[in-house]
């Protein structure tokens, strides 16, 4: 059995999208092993970012994270890694397949950094060091 990180970033916490977002985490059969909400500070966001630092979004995208709390969930099952990036869609919102979290809900707000409401590991490494970070 795989775990994964998922975030619920701050614009999806701000819009009271939690629950859907949860729902559809569900609804697809993973389990939920560990919730909480964390209101991110910027040590924790440059560890989580590491490997965005010195792009152009990295600063923005760091602000943006710490502009409000973040839902950091532990989820669980076959293949959940991968599943959970299908479920998410694409990072940018306006071309992110309709059926997916960020195509069915996410907004292009033509900011500095893309506000696409979720976070998903990418790779079994990623989401070891991600988890442990984030609880
Ligand atoms: P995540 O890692 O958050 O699940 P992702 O794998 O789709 O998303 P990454 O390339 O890891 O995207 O980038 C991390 C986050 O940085 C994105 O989710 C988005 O919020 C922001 N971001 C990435 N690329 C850009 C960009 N070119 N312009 C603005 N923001 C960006």
């Amino acid at each position: 059995l795989e775990e994964t990180l998922v975030l619920v970033k701050p614009d999806g916490v701000a819009r009271g999208l939690t629950g859907e977002i949860l729902g559809r985490i569900e609804a697809k059969g993973y389990a939920l092993v560990d919730i909480r909400l964390v209101q991110a500070d910027r040590d924790l966001l440059a560890s989580h970012y590491e490997e965005h630092v010195g792009k152009p979004f990295y600063e923005p995208l760091v602000e943006f994270m710490q502009s409000g709390p973040t839902v950091a969930i532990r989820v669980a099952g076959n293949s959940v890694i991968a599943g959970f990036r299908s479920l998410a869609g694409t990072t940018d919102p306006t071309t992110a397949a309709p059926g997916t979290i960020r195509g069915d809900l996410g907004r292009d707000w033509g900011l500095k950094v893309q506000q696409n409401l979720v976070h998903g590991s990418d790779s079994p490494e990623s989401a070891a060091r991600e988890l442990a970070l984030w609880f």
